[in-house]
C-alpha cells in the first residue's frame, strides 16, 4: 500500500489523482491533501480518502471547514501548511498538482526527504530546474513527470540510452487560436482564450496553451528532466492530441507514444511505476480518428514560446523571471485589465528590466519571483 500526499487536489490534476486513486483501493490511500479556496469539493473528497491532514491557503476558507467538520481531520493553512505536510506527514508519494510558483517549496521539501515526486506542477522545474535536479540526485528522490509530453518522452526513453538520442519533439495542440493571424490576436476575448480545443483544465494553464507559453515552459522542463543539450527540443504543432510526444534516435528511428488525451493516463503511470496496470480508458480507435496532422509552430505569432526559447538559452534566474511575470500578465488579462497581446509584452519587458543571476540559490529565486512581480504588476 503506497500513502499519497497530494497538493493541488480540486484542479484538474488533483480530481483526476483522486479518479486514479479510487480505481486501486489496495494500492494506494491519501494521507494529506491540499486546496486554494475550493473547501466544496474538498470535503466531499475528505469523505471520500479520509486524509489525516488538509491544508487550505485561504485563512478564512479554511476556519469555515473547521466549524463545519470539527476534528475530522487536522487543518493547515497557507503556503507554510503545505510545507509541513511535505516535510513531516508519513507518505510513499508526492503528487504536486498546484499552480504556479506556489509549487516549488513544498516539492523540495519532498525532494529532500527522498520520496517519489510526481510531478505536475511545472514551474518548480522552471524556475529552479538546476538545483531541483541537483538535490533529485543528493537525496535519492525519484523524479516522475505527470504532464503528459513528459510523460511519454519519459515512457518513450525507458530502456534507452541518452548519448543515442538525437531530439525531442513535443507535440502542441496550438490551442484555440492556432489558425488565428498575430493581428487578430489583439482583439481575442477571456472567453476565446479559455476555449481550448482539445483538454479542460484550470484557468491559468489554459490561457497558457492560447499563447504556448505551455509549451515553452514544457520544453523548459523537459530540458531539466531529461539532461540533454538545449538544441536538442523542437515543438510541433498536432492539433489532435492523440501523440503525446516523440523521441527520435541517432539511427533515425522514432518512438511515439499515443492514447487518447485522458491525464490519469500519465497520472496512474506515475504512480504504478515501473508497472503499468489495468484502467478503464478511452479506446484509441484510428479509423474513427483518421488524420493526424502536424505543422511548424509560427514563432512570430506565438511570441511567448519564443520568450521561453530565448530564456532556456540564456538560464540563471531567466526562466523564473519568465514565469513569475507570465503568472502576473495572465492574473491581468483572466480579471480583464489587459489585453491577450498583452502578456508576451509585460513578460519581455520584465525580462529587460530585472538583472539575471547565474546559478541561483533558492533565496536569490525568491527574491527574483518577488522581484519581478512587483515589477510586472505595474505594467499594462
Ligand atoms: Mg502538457
Amino acid at each position: 500500500m503506497k500513502k499519497i500526499v497530494l497538493l493541488g487536489s480540486t484542479g484538474s490534476i488533483g480530481v483526476n489523482t483522486l479518479e486514479v486513486v479510487k480505481n486501486f483501493p489496495d494500492k494506494f490511500s491519501i494521507e494529506a491533501l491540499s486546496v486554494n479556496s475550493n473547501i466544496e469539493l474538498l470535503k466531499e473528497q475528505i469523505n471520500l480518502f479520509s486524509p489525516k491532514i488538509v491544508a487550505v491557503n485561504d485563512i478564512l476558507k479554511a476556519d469555515e471547514l473547521r466549524s463545519q467538520i470539527g476534528n475530522t481531520c487536522k487543518i493547515l493553512t497557507g503556503e507554510d501548511g503545505l510545507k509541513e505536510i511535505a516535510a513531516t506527514c508519513d507518505y510513499d508519494i508526492f503528487v504536486g498538482a498546484m499552480v504556479g510558483f506556489a509549487g516549488l517549496a513544498p516539492t523540495l521539501e519532498a525532494i529532500k526527504r527522498g520520496k517519489r515526486i510526481a510531478l505536475a506542477n511545472k514551474e518548480t522545474l522552471v524556475v529552479a530546474g538546476e538545483m531541483v535536479t541537483h538535490l533529485i540526485k543528493e537525496h535519492n528522490a525519484e523524479l516522475i513527470p505527470v504532464d503528459s509530453e513528459h510523460s511519454a518522452i519519459f515512457q518513450c526513453l525507458i530502456g534507452e540510452k541518452t548519448k543515442e538520442v538525437e531530439k525531442i519533439i513535443l507535440t502542441a495542440s496550438g490551442g484555440p487560436f492556432l489558425h488565428r493571424s498575430k493581428d487578430e490576436l489583439k482583439t481575442v476575448t477571456i472567453e476565446d482564450a479559455l476555449n481550448h480545443p482539445n483538454w479542460k483544465m484550470g484557468s491559468k494553464i489554459t490561457i497558457d496553451s492560447a499563447t504556448m507559453m505551455n509549451k515553452g515552459l514544457e520544453v523548459i522542463e523537459a530540458y531539466w528532466l531529461f539532461g540533454l543539450s538545449k538544441n536538442k527540443f523542437e515543438v510541433v504543432i498536432h492539433p489532435q492530441s492523440i501523440i503525446h510526444s516523440m523521441v527520435e534516435f541517432v539511427d533515425g528511428s522514432i518512438k511515439a507514444q499515443l492514447s487518447m488525451p485522458d491525464m490519469k493516463l500519465p497520472i496512474q503511470f506515475a504512480l504504478t511505476y515501473p508497472e503499468r496496470l489495468p484502467a478503464n480508458h478511452v479506446q484509441t480507435k484510428f479509423h474513427v480518428i483518421k488524420n493526424l496532422t502536424f505543422f511548424e509552430p509560427d514563432f512570430y505569432k506565438f511570441e511567448c514560446l519564443k520568450l521561453a526559447y530565448d530564456v532556456l538559452e540564456v538560464g540563471g534566474t531567466a526562466p523564473c523571471i519568465l514565469n513569475a511575470s507570465n503568472e502576473v500578465a495572465v492574473e491581468k488579462f483572466l480579471n480583464g485589465k489587459i489585453g491577450f497581446t498583452k502578456i508576451p509584452y509585460i513578460i519581455s519587458k520584465s525580462l529587460e528590466k530585472i538583472e539575471n543571476h547565474k546559478h541561483p540559490a533558492i533565496d536569490q529565486i525568491f527574491e527574483c519571483d518577488k522581484e519581478t512581480r512587483l515589477f510586472a504588476g505595474q505594467l499594462s
